[in-house]
């Protein structure tokens, strides 16, 4: 059974479904022969209408300043938006049901976001439900749109699937329960040879209060489903042709990446290869599922990017370079370090108090420098690390990371690369345990060019 995940821009319109819907359909048809192992399925996931989680969080903002004329203006747009895209349900009766449920969706949001207004404060846990109405009325549109066209679909609501822990906005999947409840929901639907549709993002805690697993969560929703219910493959169908060798907004001429391993994925998404959420991976590890990177705009033509526990070698030295903007550098100063043990444990300690996961460190005898993309704490955590020595911050800066399995086998690598870097500063330089990446930190308005730099340097050979 294969778990199909469509992203923002792949449910975006009525065009758009309509492309989804053709993309499950010829899954179907591959999986209706009797041979297939995959004769069940498939599960297919969806994010919200592409750009409606940022409005709907601009709902909440407006909410929280006491704007409720403002959230109530923008709610209903929301509203008008979905029920023009529910006209890609060809079928009256399934139409008028899906209508009805948007109209009540947004209607409940409407009278929250007022309540809200008053109040002059949105909670995390209000955030998420306000966040939460994307997925869970993208979902319903498009299981009503596959049923009208003979695709007999069910929605999922993944409320009652995705179990969480409550940490509201970053929600962590408890996998035992989501399991359980994958099983009890989803299986007798795949049993019945349905479609099971569900909204990606979205879960809720065991007692029922709705989260989130944090922006991009649709990618990981996939997973999880797929890890649960044991999938042949994970497929995140998106808006650009696989992983490429580097950021297309910032790079051009860059390629995409045919093959990478599990390992190179993850570091990839964790330093900021947007197309995969960081955590998807994992899930698709424990149990060795293969997960596709494709095109929805270029079901056929585009092959998309396999990821797999390995992959075959290649003489490309490197893979691809990920790069994440608006970090933040924080150098922590003390002749206390000097040959004192316990000091960097009291350092960490410090971020974990506040649930602020640091990414890139490095040391010298004196001094700790590490990042964080996470400023919500960074106040707090700042006066505390006070205690330990001297702090400096400094915004704007920018993470680059170089990945590919062949940085284990040459030794000049890292010479090339701080050669083809050049003249651009160098603020933070670390190599990790794995030698499957190089990580840098630089200031953010040096990117571009140090971006472009390095994968010229990499790949415009294989260009030409
Ligand atoms: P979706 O809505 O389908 O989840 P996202 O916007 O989350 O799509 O992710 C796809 C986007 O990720 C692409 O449009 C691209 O701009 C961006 N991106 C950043 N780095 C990479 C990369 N290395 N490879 C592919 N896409 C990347
Ligand atoms: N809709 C959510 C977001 O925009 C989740 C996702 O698209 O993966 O972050
Ligand atoms: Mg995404």
């Amino acid at each position: 059974m294969v778990v199909m995940k469509f992203g923002g821009t792949s449910v975006a319109d009525a065009a758009a479904i309509e492309r989804l819907m053709s993309i499950v359909r010829a899954e179907r048809q591959a999986a209706i022969q009797p041979e297939s192992p995959d004769w069940r399925g498939p599960i297919v996931v969806v994010s919200a209408l592409g750009g409606a989680t940022d409005r709907l969080l601009g709902v909440a903002a407006e909410a929280g300043a006491g704007d409720i004329e403002g959230a109530r203006a923008n709610t209903r747009a929301l509203l008008a938006r979905h029920v023009d895209v529910a006209n890609v349900i060809a079928n009256d009766a399934e139409r008028a049901e899906t209508v009805a449920f948007l109209q009540h969706e947004f209607g409940e949001l409407e009278r929250i976001a007022g309540a809200l207004g008053v109040l002059r404060e949105v909670s995390p846990r209000w955030l998420d439900a306000i966040a939460a109405v994307g997925e869970i009325c993208s979902s319903r549109i498009v299981a009503a749109a596959l049923t009208a066209q003979g695709l007999a679909a069910s929605w999922v609501d993944a409320r009652r699937v995705m179990v969480t822990g409550p940490e509201h906005t970053q929600a962590p999947p408890l996998f035992p329960e989501t399991k359980t409840a994958l099983a009890a929901v989803v299986d007798p639907l795949l049993a019945a040879r349905r479609i099971p549709v569900l909204g990606g993002f979205v879960g809720a805690t065991r007692e029922g209060v709705t989260t989130t697993l944090g922006r991009g969560g649709s990618d990981y929703s996939a997973a999880i489903a797929g890890a649960c219910l044991g999938a042949s493959e994970i497929q995140i169908w998106t808006d650009v042709d696989g992983m490429l060798t580097a950021d297309p907004r910032i790079v051009s001429g860059v390629q995409v990446v045919p093959h990478l391993s599990f390992a190179e994925a993850s570091e990839l998404a964790y330093f900021g290869a947007k197309v995969l959420h960081p955590a998807t991976i994992q899930p698709a590890v424990a149990d060795n599922i293969p997960v596709k990177i494709l095109n929805s705009r270029r079901p056929i033509d585009a092959r998309g990017t396999l990821i797999t526990r390995d992959r075959p070698p290649s003489d490309q030295l490197l893979t691809a370079v990920a790069s994440k903007k608006s970090v933040t550098v924080i150098d922590i100063t003390s002749t206390r370090m000097l040959m004192a043990h316990g000091f960097l444990n009291h350092i960490f300690e410090v971020f974990a108090q506040f649930r602020t996961p640091v990414d890139v460190v490095t040391t010298s005898e004196v001094s700790v420098s590490l990042t964080i993309d996470d400023r919500r704490a960074l106040p707090q955590i700042i006066e505390k690390l006070k205690e330990a020595g001297e702090v400096s911050r400094e915004d704007d800066m920018a993470i680059v990371c170089a990945v590919g399995e062949g940085l284990q086998t040459d030794p000049t690598f890292v010479g090339q690369l701080l050669q083809a870097i050049g003249d651009v500063p160098l603020r933070m330089v670390s190599q990790a345990a794995s030698r499957r990446n190089i990580t840098f930190v630089i200031r953010e308005a040096d990117l571009p060019r140090a971006l472009a730099r390095v994968h010229d340097r990499f790949f415009a050979a294989v260009q030409a």
